[in-house]
């Protein structure tokens, strides 16, 4: 089955926004596959919105198209499509209430224009939109279909999860079926050469992509086959072999993060957690806290930039910080151990590093970090070259240490 997307919104031809529109639903498509013929971005103009409906391909069975559906002069993605498809508009007291309703759970009433947004046109079917204003709607012709979203992105994600995908799903022939293995702190480079062997050995109906990100890998296995069955067949012993290579360098096999599964084991073990930090400056409390429900294994953390805050506050040494350095071994130990007794957790994590893009020297250069973990029988601390982005060398530390703190955590049980 194919598809196509049309991406309407003047900004993303100016850059002022990306269109991340495409890329995510690209990859939902991927899942399904769907085949993504092609994307058309263009301005909120009549003209150019009409001449991307001329040219959708001839064997395309979804257009997916997204934005100007605000309740503004320059969204005029509705009226284009109204007239495109010969319609009139009519208004829907039901969306009309919807819209009323969410303007009074935050104390406001619509004005005139979020009025004519209740109105559509007779020809399609309305696509209901829980996470806005604007509905979708859904226009046929000649056997494709024509999907009108907003360009929100948390919108347009709700749409299509909501109404389209499972269309599609029902109607595409191949049975696509996915498994994920993320694994932290490993080059792209170093685990495709460790897994080689492994891939090599792959059968045919399975394929391994590569989904890298600062400081993560994502492999996803995909089997492309006729039913369920016979992919769960072809994954079970690939996943296994792929277990087998790789152990607990797996952190997680579905799209669980790190500090969800760090939060599922200090839950489990009924054990907490506080963080001394430095060049991560509150990152590692701020991606542990992310998790609802962190309150209960989350104490507290200290960010402690100055040394003064580190000897104050956590009980580094003078000596150690005028002999080594902030950005060293002892250091970070000693602010694992003094965030650990400070709070009365039995788990601490720090960080301390040249983030740059300043501060760097031949024997640390930016980018060099140390982290430490201490905990009951447990202390670890190792160096780290993180690269010379700053944003990046922060994400990669909180990310590292955490997956080590996850080494040390018992596995959660599984629950059922
Ligand atoms: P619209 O539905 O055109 O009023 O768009 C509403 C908001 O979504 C605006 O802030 C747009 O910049 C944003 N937006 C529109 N299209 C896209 C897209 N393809 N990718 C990401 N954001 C978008
Ligand atoms: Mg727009």
């Amino acid at each position: 089955m194919q598809a196509e997307i049309v991406a309407i919104g003047t900004e993303l031809l100016l850059g002022q926004t990306i269109d991340t529109n495409s890329a995510w639903i690209g990859e939902q498509l991927a899942e399904l596959g769907v085949t993504l013929r092609r994307k058309t971005v263009i301005s909120d103009r009549v003209d150019d919105v009409r001449a991307a409906l001329d040219a959708v391909l001839p064997d395309t069975k979804w257009v997916l198209i997204t934005g100007g559906l605000g309740p503004t002069k320059d969204d005029l993605t509705k009226n284009v499509l109204n007239d495109y498809f010969g319609g009139t508009l009519e208004f829907h007291p039901d969306v009309y209430a919807h819209i009323e309703a969410m303007f009074a759970r935050m104390g406001r009433v619509p004005g005139p224009l979020n009025r004519g947004q209740a109105e559509l046109p007779n020809v399609c079917e309305p696509l209901a939109n829980a996470k806005g204003t604007a509905p979708g709607m859904l226009f046929q012709r000649d056997g494709v279909r024509y999907v009108s979203m907003p360009g929100v992105p948390y919108e347009m994600k709700h749409l299509l999860e909501a109404h389209v995908l499972p269309r599609m799903r029902a109607e595409s022939d191949a049975h696509i079926e996915h498994r994920f293995f993320m694994v932290q702190g490993i080059p792209e480079s170093e685990l495709a050469l460790r897994i080689s062997e492994w891939e090599s050995a792959l059968p045919d109906g399975l394929s391994l992509a590569y989904l890298p990100s600062p400081g993560i890998v994502k492999l996803r296995l995909t089997a492309r086959t006729q039913s369920s069955d016979e992919a769960t067949a072809l994954l079970e012993p690939a996943a296994q072999g792929l277990r087998a290579v790789l152990g607990t360098d797996i952190y997680s096999e579905d799209w669980k993060t790190i500090e969800e599964v760090v939060g599922e084991r200090l839950t489990a073990a009924g054990q907490t957690v506080a963080t001394a930090e430095s060049c991560t400056g509150g990152s590692i409390a701020a991606l542990l806290t992310r998790v609802p429900g962190s309150s209960r294994y989350v104490l507290g953390g200290i960010v402690a930039y100055a040394n003064d805050v580190k000897m104050r506050n956590l009980g580094v040494n003078e000596a150690d910080l005028l002999l080594h350095g902030a950005v060293s071994e002892p250091v970070v130990r000693a602010m694992a151990r003094g965030a650990r007794k400070r709070f009365g957790a039995d788990w601490g994590v720090a960080s301390s590093g040249v983030a740059g893009p300043d501060g760097g020297s031949a024997e640390k250069p930016v980018g060099t970090v140390w982290l430490a973990v201490s905990g009951p029988g447990v202390e670890w601390a190792g160096r780290f070259q993180m690269g010379d982005n700053r944003e990046r060398t922060v994400r990669k530390s909180v990310l590292e240490v955490l997956n080590r703190l996850r080494g040390f955590l018992p596995e959660a049980p599984v629950k059922y």
